[in-house]
């Protein structure tokens, strides 16, 4: 049993004597619910944080990786190798766009961020061009919390208490317009010359320093921030134009989340690179990914002939376990036909977050897929009105994010009509009781 005042754990982006004055233990997980310490059932609209696309403890993830465990346990994957590591790296270069078809292991989102920041720098030295090492990202943007993520980053409050971040670095303006696209169901048509911005950084810094640019495809931790109409295909057409690498942060949209395998299929647009960690192994077992264009990888290998070409790598990328629970989630995916599921179930779920947007002060709604966010008006410091709300929400059985002051909804890809009724009855009392 854990002491009484719970202070050794310190909690990652956790208010810990907040929490540790009334704390919120989970002790149980199964399908769409959590239960809580004392028996509460809690209804999970959240997927635990982006990852458990499938519902929550899946036996298939289990014994597999328990199966392994009790065989192999760990073996590196430094100069040396298991085939479960290769097969799932065909199993997701099958699910991957275009010639996304060589992919690096990770164990985490920020991993996976650093990591296609490194490789864009690498390929551009290997191809002959090491002055491009400019990394462009976007404000209110969010990938993860090592320094090269954080550094591209556009969350400021994540920033400031670790500077000074890496030079070389540019960031676009995000997206987001609320007197422009307000309550916008799906994509909002106003928007995509935002895009321009990257010409106005190619002007200013020279495309020949530009080394790649990197955006979340749906913003997710700034809030759920949904790309306009034409903004990425503007995007790509504009590091096409400059021979600039673009790379797509799906660690949230990837398995699912927005009806198709990754955003890039949704958007019907094919990054160089794609990062990918959460829904990769349904949560159960950290993982992450970078899907890479195969041009890059080959351009890496054959500047370096015979030595190491890329010296990267972590101690447990391609970890045993976590392969064998990439495998079941991937299988799990496919067998229950969860990505065309989630495609189904988006007109509901628009139809469930838009319901909230009379109630007392949301003032915008936002969603993609089964990606949404009520928007609620702030009252003093970010985060001050929405704590309170998740407080409630939790009170009477059911776990939402806050993104600041923004609501984040991403339920599993599992769910049914009935639990999104649950979730929109649920917030809508709360704020009606605020
Ligand atoms: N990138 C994006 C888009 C994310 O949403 C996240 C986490 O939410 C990360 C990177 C970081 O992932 P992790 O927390 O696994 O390091």
């Amino acid at each position: 049993m854990p002491s009484e005042d719970l202070a050794s754990f310190w909690m990652p982006f956790t208010a810990n004597r907040a929490f540790k004055r009334q704390p919120r233990l989970l002790v149980a997980g199964r399908g769409m619910h959590y239960t809580a310490a004392g028996g509460r059932e809690i209804l999970d609209a959240t997927s635990g944080l982006w990852c458990v696309n499938a519902g929550h403890a899946r036996r298939e993830i289990a014994d597999a990786v328990h199966r392994v465990l009790s065989q192999l346990g760990y073996a590196t994957s430094f100069q040396m190798g298991h085939p479960a590591a290769f097969e799932l790296a065909d199993r997701l270069a099958e699910l991957l766009p275009g010639e996304l078809d060589r992919v690096f292991f990770t164990n985490s989102g920020s991993e996976s961020v650093d990591t296609a920041l490194k490789i864009a720098r690498a390929y551009q030295r290997a191809r002959g061009a090491p002055e491009r090492r400019v990394l462009v990202g976007r404000e209110r943007s969010y990938h993860g919390v090592n320094f090269g993520g954080l550094s591209v980053g556009g969350l400021p409050n994540i920033q400031s208490p670790f500077g000074p971040l890496l030079p070389d670095v540019a960031h676009l303006p995000h997206t987001h317009d609320r007197e422009q696209m307000a309550f916008s169901r799906g994509q909002p048509v106003w928007g995509a010359e935002r895009a321009e911005a990257l010409e106005e950084v190619v002007a200013e810094r020279g495309a020949g320093t530009i080394a790649a640019v990197i955006v979340e495809p749906v913003a997710g931790a700034g809030g759920v921030l949904v790309p306009p109409n034409g903004y990425l295909e503007r995007l790509r057409a504009i590091c096409d134009r400059h021979d600039i690498l673009l790379i797509f942060d799906e660690v949230i949209t990837a398995f699912g989340r927005l009806g198709a395998a990754t955003a890039a299929e949704r958007f019907g647009i094919v990054p160089d690179m794609i990062t990918m960690a959460k829904g990769l192994t349904n949560g159960a077992i950290p993982m992450g990914a970078v899907g890479i264009r195969r041009y890059i990888g080959e351009t890496i290998l054959d500047a370096s002939p015979g030595g190491v070409e890329l010296p990267h790598g972590y101690t447990y990328s391609g970890h045993p376990a976590a392969c064998a629970a990439g495998l079941a989630t991937l299988s799990i995916y496919r067998d229950e036909g969860l990505f065309a599921r989630a495609a189904e179930l988006e007109p509901a779920f628009e139809d469930m977050v838009h319901g909230l947007r009379d109630a007392p002060g949301v003032i915008d709604v936002r969603n993609l897929g089964l990606m949404g966010a009520i928007e609620l008006e702030p009252a003093g410091n970010p985060g001050a009105r929405g704590a309170p709300v998740m407080q409630a929400c939790f009170d009477r059985g059911l776990l939402v994010r806050l993104a600041g002051d923004t609501i984040a909804l991403s339920p599993a890809l599992i769910a049914e009509p009935s639990h999104f009724e649950r979730i929109g009855q649920t917030i809508a009392d709360v704020l009606h009781s605020f």
